[in-house]
């Protein structure tokens, strides 16, 4: 399909302001499924299989009740930016669903290796040897270690993480001696005016290259071209949630 044919419900300003119930949970259940449905529209577009398509549910910024909506609406696998953030927000989730499923998809320092590796069950934004060797220290010390995908800077901009292109290649294959079977795959953010297609297609090429199977990649804007060209996790968060409230409401109570 031509991307430029797909239509796409506004998932900014007003039109994006909840219109359910009060807290907004009719409207995130209302949209969870409408994402559901374009995702296996786009698969099947594609002759994938739609099973093969799991949906992150982007909550960053957004408060518990917002996630509980969509755990009501049958939403297990969740992705937060902020390791302090989703500490605050998940264990009690958890206690009440043991199939919750927490991704951490945000650049993430070494001092909050261990509690990234305590909270998350993949984290998505493995980018440098330094983070290796402290996301490896911090699994030693808890006994515990997160499916792993190391995040490429496929258009290799300065202000983003990621690793760079040219150090993609040796960054994936000193973490997969380390890590084993727990790197899982690659993930990426595309330039936020490129052709996001291009950024797609390098990242499903370094995987194939190095036999990686998960591919994360596409968001609210981009979700079915990402597909289209063979994620296997997309990361959506407005088109869900709608547009994020400032950090700090999440934050502080
Ligand atoms: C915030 C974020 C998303 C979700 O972005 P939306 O455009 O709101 O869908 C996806 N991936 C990462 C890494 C993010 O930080």
């Amino acid at each position: 399909m031509e991307p430029s044919v797909v239509i796409r419900p506004a998932i900014s300003g007003s039109a994006a302001v909840p219109h359910g119930a009060a807290d907004g949970s009719h409207t995130i259940a209302d949209r969870l499924r409408a994402i559901r449905a374009r995702m296996d529209q786009a698969a099947i577009q594609a002759s994938r299989d739609p099973a093969e398509v799991t949906l992150v549910a982007v909550s960053k910024f957004h408060p518990q009740t917002s996630v509980r909506a969509a755990m009501d609406a049958g939403q297990h696998v969740f992705g937060e930016n902020r390791v302090q953030e989703a500490a605050a927000k998940f264990p009690p989730l958890r206690a009440d669903n043991p199939d919750l499923r927490l991704h951490l998809i945000g650049g993430l320092q070494t001092n909050k290796a261990r509690d990234a590796v305590r909270l998350a069950d993949m984290i998505e934004s493995l980018d440098r040897p330094a983070l290796a060797d402290a996301l490896d220290r911090a699994a030693q010390a808890e006994g515990r270690l997160p499916d792993l995908l190391v995040e490429v800077n496929t258009g290799d901009e300065p202000q983003k993480f990621g690793v760079p292109r040219e150090q993609a290649d040796a960054l994936i294959r000193a973490c997969r001696q380390r890590f084993g079977e727990k790197l899982r795959g690659l993930m990426c953010i595309p330039p936020a005016h490129d052709d996001p297609h291009l950024h797609f297609r390098l990242l499903r090429a370094m995987a194939h290259t190095h036999g990686l199977s998960v591919l994360s990649m596409g968001m609210s804007a981009d979700f079915e071209q990402a597909i289209a060209e063979g994620a296997t996790l997309v990361r959506v968060g407005s088109a869900i949630f709608g547009p994020r409230p400032a950090p700090e409401s999440a934050l502080t109570p």
